[in-house]
């Protein structure tokens, strides 16, 4: 979880000349008042107040909200979770606003933090913040996570409704060390409770799992999932720790393989949030998002990496697409596939002709999303834009187009009436109350008719249309930030080339 990641990150996108295609720009941090939105405020008080120095003085909290081992107290913690938080929130607004058709923020993605609880390096849940933000526009939104470790947090906050539906791959089972892979959970039987009945999505994978077995898998699933389920919006985390020769992962993805399931997604032309999450070979991490980020703008990256600052990272033969994968045995068998698939389908069979959920609690109005608010912030990213050089480090890129094309396009899909519009879905919506508290107006001053703010943009999908995000991460110095706790002693950048 080391910056380093987005710094590698950030200079790839720039070598490329993808920045071009994106509008890039820094979210605010998150607010307090954003994250206890999902948190309970005392875990939030004690992670904005504690610290490497007064930690002694938490002893009970650090046991209660299981910080200290695997989630250590270091120094710009809260920052750290500001920003991450920050992004994702601003990414999910991007796409309500329907400023953007897909917003990415590498810096999030922390799948794991729970309500009451930090876990796996995680603190703070931004995906969680970033759906809840969705489903102030979004009656259904759906969720995948192709970290190699179960998406525990997201699942757990959304086990009990049927507004979200999470999908996760994942290794699941016992390792060769006799303990349950990280963090033990994600079986198959695990679909949700009460209203989130069959709404849990898990797929429990063995190691080595490699392109050709994963890839297919991944489409079979997820288009299952698109046609029963039918989301206005998605939230993608793409853990890069599912590549092979991660330093934690057991998995064999190459960078490509990983890329085709983002790309998969953007092909469903559904809205959508790009997230982060794990990864601890840092180079091959950077070359990952980076290339996703080209897939998600339709840049063809060439294999060699432009000449830049952190080249050397990229020793000995400069390449986009080292030869990471093949270096496990795949341990799933055709038959252990086939029974993951035909339990899923099952599962989601129950979901068929019932996506008709209504509108239910919508989340309360977040701090910030005043008319005022959102013009000051409005006029301070168009000065952002403005001053942007091939130096400037943000806390979300973004890939979107401008403004004033997302509002015309925008404009138009309003009326879009084909038979997959959803426009009856949103009976439920409790309009009248979303304009009673100010936000249509903000929407509108979008140039969003209606006040409804709902980005929909099946039929209108572009080359250039992401947003596209990472935090700035100035204020946190590399020894500042450990390792992930689960990662091998030692540190520092691996190749992760077969060979090495
Ligand atoms: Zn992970």
């Amino acid at each position: 979880m080391k910056p380093q990641r987005m710094a590698l990150t950030h200079d790839l996108v720039m070598c490329y000349g993808l920045h071009e295609r994106l509008q890039m720009f820094e979210p605010r941090l998150a607010t307090e008042e954003e994250m206890k939105q999902f948190h309970i405020s005392d875990y939030i008080d004690f992670l904005r107040y504690v610290t490497p120095h007064n930690m002694h003085a938490f002893k009970d909290q650090l046991q209660e909200y299981n910080v200290g081992d695997d989630c250590p107290i270091f120094e710009g913690l809260y920052k750290f979770c500001r920003i991450s938080s920050g992004g994702s929130i601003e990414a999910a607004r991007k796409i309500n606003r329907g400023e953007s058709d897909i917003a990415i923020n590498w810096s999030g993605g922390l799948h794991h933090a729970k309500k009451v609880e930090a876990s796996g390096f995680c603190y703070v849940n931004d995906i969680v913040l970033a759906i809840m933000e969705l489903l102030r526009y979004h009656q259904r939104v759906v969720y995948i996570d192709i970290d190699v470790h179960h998406g525990d947090g997201v699942q757990d906050a959304f086990y009990m409704t049927n507004r979200v539906l999470t999908v996760s791959f994942h290794r699941f089972g016992p390792t060769s060390d006799g303990h349950d892979f990280f963090p033990g959970t994600g079986s198959l039987d695990q679909h949700g409770e009460d209203e989130g009945k069959y709404h849990a999505v898990n797929v429990p994978l063995k190691a080595g799992m490699d392109d050709t077995s994963y890839v297919a898998l991944f489409k079979q699933v997820i288009d299952r999932v698109m046609e029963v389920y039918r989301p206005g919006a998605i939230v993608m985390q793409c853990g890069a720790d599912s590549l092979g020769c991660d330093r934690l992962g057991c998995f064999c993805l190459s960078i490509k393989g990983h890329g085709q399931c983002v790309a998969h997604m953007k092909r469903h032309n559904v809205p959508m949030v790009v997230l982060g999450g794990g990864g601890y070979t840092v180079p091959n991490v950077a070359r990952c998002w980076a290339y996703e980020t080209g897939l998600l703008v339709d840049a063809d990256l060439p294999n060699k990496i432009p000449p830049h600052a952190s080249a050397s990272f990229y020793r000995p033969d400069f390449t986009l697409f080292p030869k990471i994968q093949d270096q496990l045995r795949n341990e799933n068998s055709q038959d252990d596939i086939a029974r993951i698939r035909t339990a899923v389908f099952e599962q989601l069979q129950h979901l068929e002709h019932a996506p008709s959920v209504q509108m239910h609690a919508i989340p309360p109005e977040i701090d910030g999303l005043t008319e005022d608010g959102w013009a000051e912030y409005r006029d301070k990213l168009a000065d952002q834009q403005a001053d942007l050089d091939a130096r400037v480090r943000l806390g979300v890129i973004a890939a979107a187009r401008p403004q004033t094309q997302a509002a015309a396009r925008y404009a138009e899909n309003e009326f879009y009436t084909d038979e997959a519009d959803q426009d009856d879905d949103f009976d439920g919506m409790d309009v009248e109350d979303d304009e009673d508290d100010g936000r249509a107006m903000d929407v509108d001053m979008n140039g969003a008719p209606g006040g409804q703010g709902r980005a929909r943009a099946r039929e209108s999908s572009t080359a250039s249309d992401a947003v596209f995000g990472w935090a700035d991460l100035a204020g946190l110095q590399d020894n500042h930030l450990p390792t992930h706790p689960h990662a091998p002693a030692g540190g520092g950048a691996h190749l992760g080339m077969s060979g090495q």
